[in-house]
C-alpha cells in the first residue's frame, strides 16, 4: 500500500466540512472588508523566498522544499504566502496609479520541511491577508481586528492578540546591538540555533523554544526600552485604535515572528488556554522595494487553517460538525424509483439536499441509511398514493407524518428545514 508523505494529511469528513465552513465564512467576511482574493503558483523561483523571507530565517535555511526542474531552474514550493503575493503585485503592476489601500487575501497550501508533530505539518494551509500602499496605523488596527473578529465569528470567544512592536529601523538597530552585547558573554550557554542567530539574526533569539524560560532570557533587554519617540507614538496610537475596535490584546515583547521582513507592529493570535499560535502577522514596509517593486508600505497576517480546524473541532465537538441531509427519498419498486429520481432533482434544484436509494436497499435498510445520513425528513413514496399525486413526508426526529400534494413537497420542506 502506498501511504501519504510524512507530515501531510488527507482532509475529509468532519475536518473537511470545518475547512469549507471556515473558507466560506472568510470569503463572505472579506467582501465586507473590501478584499480581493488572489491565487499565486504553488512553486516560485527559489530566489523569491531567499530575498523575500530572508536568507537567515529558519524557514529558508532549514525548511524549504527546493528542487531543480527539468530546465535547470532553481524552484521552491512556497513556504508562506506573502512573498508570492508581493511578487505578483509587482509583476502585474497591480499598484497602477492607485492612491488607496490595496487589499488581497489568499487561501492556499504552503510547504515546510518541519519535524511533524501536533499542529505542525509539512503541507499546511494558510489563509492570509496583505494590504499594500498604506502606512496609516489605522490600517494596522483594521487588519489586526479583522483576524480577531474572524476568530470570534468562528466561535473562538477566548481569542487574544499578543502584540509587540519592533519599532522603526533605528529602534531595531539599537535593540539588536543591546541584545548582542547582552548575550555575547553567555554565548556558550545558548542552544546551537541561538549561537548562530547571535551572528546572523539576533532578534530571533527571542523566538528560542529551548531556553526561553531561563533567567538569562528572562533578564534580556526588552524592545520597549529602545524604541524611538516616533515608534512609541505610533505604537500608542495603534493601541488606541485597537481599544476603539474592542480587540482583546496583550503586549508581549517576545513576539518577533519568524520572518525577516517585519517592522513596527508584529502580532500573533492565540486562544487563552492554548500556546499554539493560530496565526500571526506584522507590518513590512521594505519588502516590496527589496523585491524590485515600488517603495510601498504593507501589512498583513496569516492564519494556520489546520490549527483553526482542530480548535474549532474541539470546541463544537464531533457531533455538531456532522453532516446532515434535508431529505431521504425512499423507494422500493421501479415505479417509485422513477418518481424518486425525478423528485430528487426537483428538490436539489430548490436547494433542498437529499439522497435516493441508489444501491437497491430494502425498506428497513433505507431507514437505517437515512439515520446514518442524519436526514431530517423521509419522503415516503407509495405506488397507490403516487397515482393520486400524494406523497408522505415523515419528520425523522418526531416521527410525525403528513401527506402533501406532489406539487407542494418543495414548499413544505422549505418551510420546515
Ligand atoms: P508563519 O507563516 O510562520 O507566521 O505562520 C502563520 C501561522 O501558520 C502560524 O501561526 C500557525 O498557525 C501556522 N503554521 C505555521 N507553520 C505551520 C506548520 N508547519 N503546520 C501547521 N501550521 C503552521
Amino acid at each position: 500500500m502506498i501511504t501519504k508523505p510524512k507530515g501531510t494529511y488527507d482532509l475529509y469528513g468532519t475536518d473537511e466540512r470545518i475547512y469549507s465552513y471556515i473558507s466560506n465564512l472568510i470569503d463572505d467576511y472579506m467582501i465586507n472588508y473590501n478584499y480581493d482574493k488572489i491565487r499565486t503558483p504553488v512553486f516560485e523561483a527559489s530566489e523569491l523566498f531567499h530575498r523575500g523571507v530572508g536568507e537567515t530565517t529558519d524557514i529558508v535555511t532549514k525548511e524549504t522544499y527546493d528542487f531543480t526542474d527539468r530546465g535547470g531552474r532553481s524552484i521552491t514550493l512556497r513556504p508562506e504566502g506573502t512573498a508570492g503575493v508581493v511578487r505578483s503585485f509587482i509583476e502585474n503592476k497591480l499598484y497602477g496609479n492607485r492612491s488607496d489601500a490595496i487589499k488581497f487575501y489568499y487561501n492556499e497550501t504552503m510547504y515546510r520541511y518541519e519535524r511533524p508533530q501536533a499542529g505542525r505539518y509539512r503541507e499546511l494551509t494558510q489563509i492570509g491577508v496583505e494590504v499594500f500602499n498604506s502606512d496609516d496605523v489605522m490600517i494596522d488596527a483594521e487588519v489586526i481586528s479583522l483576524g480577531y473578529n474572524i476568530l470570534k465569528e468562528l466561535g473562538l470567544n477566548d481569542a487574544v492578540v499578543k502584540l509587540n512592536t519592533l519599532g522603526d529601523a533605528e529602534s531595531r538597530k539599537n535593540y539588536t546591538k543591546a541584545l548582542v552585547d547582552y548575550f555575547k558573554p553567555h554565548v556558550k550557554e545558548l542552544c546551537e540555533d541561538c549561537q548562530r542567530r547571535l551572528d546572523t539574526n539576533p532578534l530571533r533569539l527571542l523566538d528560542c523554544k529551548v531556553d526561553s524560560d531561563t533567567e538569562l532570557f528572562k533578564n534580556a533587554p526588552v524592545i520597549s526600552d529602545y524604541l524611538t519617540p516616533s515608534s512609541i507614538e505610533r505604537f500608542n496610537k495603534l493601541k488606541e485604535y485597537l481599544n476603539i475596535l474592542d480587540v482583546d490584546y496583550e503586549i508581549n515583547y517576545n513576539i518577533v515572528r519568524g520572518l525577516d521582513y517585519y517592522d513596527h507592529d508584529v502580532w500573533e493570535y492565540f486562544l487563552e488556554d492554548n500556546n499554539l499560535a493560530l496565526g500571526g502577522g506584522g507590518r513590512y514596509n521594505t519588502l516590496i522595494k527589496s523585491l524590485d517593486g515600488p517603495e510601498m508600505p504593507a501589512v498583513g497576517f496569516a492564519f494556520g487553517v489546520d490549527r483553526l480546524i482542530s480548535v474549532i473541532k474541539n470546541k463544537i465537538g464531533e457531533n455538531e460538525a456532522e453532516k446532515t441531509l434535508d431529505a431521504f427519498i425512499m423507494s422500493v419498486n421501479e415505479e417509485e424509483r422513477m418518481f424518486a429520481i425525478k423528485i430528487s432533482q426537483t428538490l436539489r434544484l430548490n436547494n433542498i439536499s437529499c439522497e435516493i436509494n441508489s444501491t437497491n436497499l430494502g425498506l428497513k435498510a433505507q431507514f437505517k441509511q437515512a439515520d446514518r445520513l442524519n436526514s431530517k425528513f423521509l419522503v415516503l413514496l407509495n405506488s397507490e398514493n403516487l397515482k393520486k399525486g400524494i406523497i408522505t413526508i415523515k419528520d425523522n426526529k418526531t416521527k410525525e407524518e403528513v401527506k402533501v400534494d406532489e406539487s407542494e413537497v418543495v414548499d413544505y420542506l422549505l418551510g420546515n428545514i
